[in-house]
């Protein structure tokens, strides 16, 4: 049986329902098997150790665990992009701007300006790649009606796009609830392939709030962590596979001080930390200035960057 051939159900131990129950928590092939924990599917699925173990165990074998040549990963690494925020204080910080393949996550309290970041990327990837943009579109899936055309408007003035052209260059979609917006991220797939629109970027602003309500009570926390882990699977494919640069927000409470800025407090906690590529804490610095730090991002070291929200959107200075 050669790889292709093998899916889900040829797993040991695995039934109709049980791969129902494993694509429903987004492990929906032998690749995402693999490279899962025991524990992990055991919660999904409600499988036994040793099943989940036997299920690991025969979905790695299955499969050509790739070794790529330094020279096949160097060519995929050419095709990497990097959206500039507008500040390059911020960009240096991320390693020269929002980068293709991956999910940046931006999280902070409300104000810290994890929105006005999405507006400056949705108009900035607009922008030819040697001013910093990618030459695409930007999916803009807002959760909590936030998006304003006119702030993208003054953005694109100030950049130098045309204001009508920029709005154009957004597909904007409400998503009124969890569901609404698993389903919002699935359908981008279609945009791309079917419609052939050049996205370069997909913004989830913000990526938490739907869960955060629907899942309030401490009983249906692994559920909730469940179809966030769903979710940041959708984004990750849909990066991999279009090589699309992701951000997505995620508001977290205003610390009292500095001594309880443990940043794992952010919701969806090491679900959410574990798929970012880039991880940031936004909070608001001195003089009207915001700071973004990075945090447990494994390629970089641990620093900040301090920037500025102006009328032309992420900037070095007021
Ligand atoms: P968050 O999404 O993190 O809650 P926002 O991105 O909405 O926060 O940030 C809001 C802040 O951005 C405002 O408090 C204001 O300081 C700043 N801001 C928004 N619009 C403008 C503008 N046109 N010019 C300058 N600053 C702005
Ligand atoms: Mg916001």
């Amino acid at each position: 049986m050669n790889k292709e051939e093998f899916t889900l159900k040829d797993l040991p131990g695995v039934g109709p329902a049980t791969v129902e129950k494993l694509q429903e928590a987004g492990y929906d092939n032998i690749l995402a098997i693999a490279v899962a924990s025991i524990s992990e599917l055991t919660n999904a699925v409600g499988v036994g150790e040793g099943v989940a173990r036997k299920m690991i165990q025969t979905a790695r074998s299955k499969l050509d665990m790739g070794f790529e040549t330094g020279i096949d990963l160097l060519e995929k690494r050419k095709n990497v992009f990097k959206i500039t925020s507008g500040s390059e204080a911020f960009d240096t910080l991320i390693g020269g701007g929002f980068e293709s393949g991956c999910i940046t996550e931006c999280f902070g309290a409300y104000g810290s300006s994890k929105t006005q970041i999405a507006n400056s990327l949705a108009v900035r990837v607009q922008l030819p790649k040697d001013k910093g943009g990618a030459d695409g579109m930007a999916v803009f899936i807002d959760t909590e009606g936030t998006f304003r055309p006119e702030r993208i408007k003054q953005i694109a003035e100030a950049v130098g796009i045309d204001a009508e052209e920029a709005l154009k260059n957004i597909r904007i979609a409400r998503a009124f609830n969890s569901d609404h917006q698993m389903i919002l991220v699935e359908k981008i797939e279609e945009l791309i392939t079917k419609e052939n629109l050049p996205i370069k970027l997909i913004i989830v602003d913000s990526l938490t709030s739907h869960f955060r309500a629907e899942f309030a009570g401490r009983g249906s926390l692994a559920e909730r962590q469940q179809k966030l882990n769903k979710h940041m699977h959708d984004l990750m494919k849909l990066s991999a596979n279009y090589n699309v640069a992701i951000y997505v927000t995620n508001q977290v409470m205003a610390r009292p001080d500095t001594f309880f800025g443990d940043p794992n407090e952010a919701i969806g906690g090491n679900i959410v930390g574990h798929n970012s590529t880039f991880r940031l804490y936004l909070r608001r610095g001195k003089k009207g200035s915001r700071v973004a730090k990075l945090v447990d991002s494994p390629n970089l070291p641990e620093a900040e960057a301090i920037f500025y929200i102006t009328e032309s959107g992420v900037r070095d200075e007021e």
